[in-house]
């Protein structure tokens, strides 16, 4: 579904990603881990084409982000395809960026109504579905600001499904919580890893939720994989002193 092709990105003379090549097979899980720096935030935002590669191809389905190859040429993406993927993938970021001004049921009818057109009933109902999903039916009617950060993480989730994305990217998204919020925000991950068929592509220093939600997990160190295999293998057999290193400063 997901596929980087020798994709570099510069930030001025800093490599932050080097001929990077990796692929996300549909519906899987995959957590990104790795020191601080490592790249990990950089590609979510090239998918979600927050940012554009310096060299390479990134492609999400049939869709190229970047550019395609036509007769032999290569040509850049068009609008319309960066328009379709970008319908098709949901974000979940570190701060919860929700709309402050709108109450919780409104933030998450809010992009299906305006951006895919759906009647605004169905929205709603949608919206009820995933609240009662993550566990918030009872707080639809309030503003973000009289919610916990974990309920408001929550409603950010509900949001990103109510899109019905193909991929779900989560970035840190329980670094900035209070730790006892922490575990409520990842049972609803655990809940929608173990229960959809939704592509997860997760970065997370939370070891233990890697190890629990993931098909497969990608070691990174300076803007490259170095290991990626099944969690049972990362965790327990790491290859790589750079990963043993990096896990026995987390765990
Ligand atoms: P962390 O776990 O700390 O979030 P990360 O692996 O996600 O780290 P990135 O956020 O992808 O790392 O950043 C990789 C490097 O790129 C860092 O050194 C960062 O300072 C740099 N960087 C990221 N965004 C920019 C930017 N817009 N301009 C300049 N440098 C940037």
């Amino acid at each position: 579904l997901i596929r980087f092709d020798s994709v570099t990105k510069r930030f001025g003379t800093h490599t932050v990603l080097d001929s990077l090549d990796m692929t996300v097979y549909s519906g899987k899980h995959v957590t990104l881990i790795g020191p601080s720096g490592s790249g990990k935030t950089t590609i979510l935002r090239l998918l979600m084409t927050l940012l554009k590669p310096d060299e390479g191809t990134i492609k999400v389905g049939p869709h190229f982000l970047t550019h395609e190859e036509k007769a032999g040429k290569l040509v850049p993406a068009g609008e319309k395809h960066i328009r379709e993927v970008r319908k098709n993938i949901g974000m979940v970021f570190q701060q919860f960026n929700l709309f402050p001004n709108m109450k919780v049921l409104r933030n998450i009818t809010e992009a299906p109504v305006h951006v895919l057109g759906l009647d605004k009933d169905a929205a709603e109902e949608r919206a009820r579905e995933l609240l009662d999903l993550v566990g918030l039916t009872e707080h639809l009617d309030k503003y973000p600001t009289q919610l916990s950060g974990g309920q408001q993480q929550r409603v950010a989730i509900a949001r990103a499904l109510a899109m019905r994305p193909q991929v779900l990217l989560l970035d840190e998204v329980t670094s900035a919580l209070d730790p006892e919020l922490v575990a409520g925000v990842l049972d609803v991950l655990r809940d929608i890893a173990h229960t959809t068929d939704i592509t997860m592509l997760c970065v997370t220093h939370e070891m233990n939720f890697a190890r629990d939600i993931s098909d497969c997990v990608m070691m990174f160190d300076s803007g490259r994989v170095i290991e990626f295999g099944p969690p049972e293998q990362i965790f327990s057999e790491p290859e790589h002193e750079r990963t043993r290193e990096f896990l026995s400063a987390v765990l």
